[in-house]
């Protein structure tokens, strides 16, 4: 017998990712640029509290929104850090990573037939997840000639106006693009304007290499329409501790911890303990690391021209985001740059068609590897000129 699957599960396709992981388990010796995580260890201290918390026997369930002692450090962080100003008590809910908040902010925003806008190229989870909880996706592309911020005329164009919703995540998966406070401006005028609620992913937010991060929910009139999301996968290098978190006005966060409770009931208590221990001292940690990847990405970027592929300065996360060369579509290229070099990238369409032409290349990798992998890239090139 098939099981008989819901209309929602069936309209989404698969990941486009996964099919170049299955060609890469195919043959040996391949360096992965594809993947969006760290290639670091959680910093030791974090890992430390984690093993400590578990041999003190310390394995049952949280508070639904998470240990107290957790939201407070979450609050004093991002005061400190992004200027940020939220009640741990009912502003704050700790999840299994920020997936798990993206997720439940659309089921608990999203009615059948609302709007969603969603800045493109964008991370893979949006698009399914709008659908999931029964809205509709406006895609509204950003390009290449704006270095990938979004625009009040990629907004007007897209027809945003008449959505209930925006997402954006900056700085941006896949692209590495970020946007500045005075970029962000003209956008939060817009989400005012049409009364947008808007979703800000901002878990790379601690990895920008030109000034510090900006969250949209500092400016004015913001902070009401706003949720935004952060983790600890990224900066703190916790991919596989699961533990994200959403901040954003009492009543939605409410609503959001109401299908927590019913779905998750808490996130990951041996991860809990670890992030804490992360805020409180791992700041030294995630500088060394933010360091590291941004030598990587200047290296990356400057190899992409010498190699003669058009790349735009990306500033955040650890994505590079160039061009193929003419005669390939993104997916050709991606195929045979793994086929004939080895060499694991993701084609920018995956992420939306304004990806299209686009490769996203990840330098979350050591330097010795990026260098073998643009070696290889280069290769390929100079083969199909
Ligand atoms: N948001 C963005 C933009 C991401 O790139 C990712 C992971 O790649 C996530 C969220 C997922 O984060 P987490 O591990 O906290 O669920």
């Amino acid at each position: 017998m098939t099981f008989e699957l819901s209309d929602r599960v069936q309209t989404v396709p698969p990941s486009g990712i996964r099919r170049f992981f299955e060609i890469a388990e195919e043959r040996d010796e391949v360096i992965s640029l594809g993947v969006g995580e760290p290639d670091f260890a959680t910093p030791w201290a974090a890992r430390d509290a984690a093993i400590t918390s578990l041999e003190q026997g310390k394995t049952s369930y949280t508070a639904n929104r998470g240990k107290r002692e957790l939201r407070e450090a979450i609050a004093d962080y991002v005061a400190n850090r992004f200027d940020l100003g939220y009640d741990p008590d009912e502003e704050i809910i700790v999840t299994a990573g920020a997936s798990e908040a993206v997720d439940l902010a659309f089921r608990a925003f999203v009615d059948p037939g609302d709007t969603v806008a969603i800045a493109q190229p964008s991370y893979i989870s949006y698009e399914p997840g709008v659908i999931f909880a029964g809205g509709d996706v406006l895609p509204v592309p950003t390009t290449e000639e704006d270095e990938f911020r979004l625009t009040v005329e990629g907004l007007e164009e897209a027809g945003a106006a008449d959505a209930d919703m925006l997402v954006l995540c900056y700085p941006n998966n896949p692209t590495g693009a970020i946007m500045p406070g005075e970029d962000l401006e003209p956008i939060a005028e817009f989400a005012r304007e049409h009364d947008l609620t808007v979703l800000s992913d901002e878990i790379y937010a601690e990895l920008t290499y030109d000034g510090e991060h900006t969250s949209i929910a500092t400016l004015e009139g913001m902070r009401d329409r706003t949720i935004v999301f952060n983790g600890f996968s990224k900066a703190h290098a916790m991919t596989g501790l699961r533990l994200g978190y959403a901040l954003g006005p009492a009543n939605a966060i409410g609503a959001m911890n109401k299908i927590h409770q019913y779905t998750m009931l808490s996130a990951p208590t041996t991860a809990q303990y670890a992030a804490l221990e992360a805020l409180d001292s791992c700041a030294d940690d995630v500088q060394e690391m933010v360091d590291q990847y941004d030598r990587r990405r200047q290296f990356v970027l400057s190899r992409f021209r010498e190699i003669g592929m058009d790349v735009f300065e990306a500033k955040g996360a650890f994505y590079c985001f160039p061009e193929v060369p003419e005669g390939f579509t993104a997916e050709e290229f991606a195929e045979g740059v793994l086929r004939e070099q080895g060499v694991a990238v993701v084609p920018g369409d995956v992420f939306g068609g304004s990806g299209e032409g686009h490769l996203r290349v990840s330098y979350a990798t050591g330097l010795e590897d990026l260098r073998k992998a643009l070696n290889r890239i280069e290769a390929f090139v100079q083969d199909h000129a």
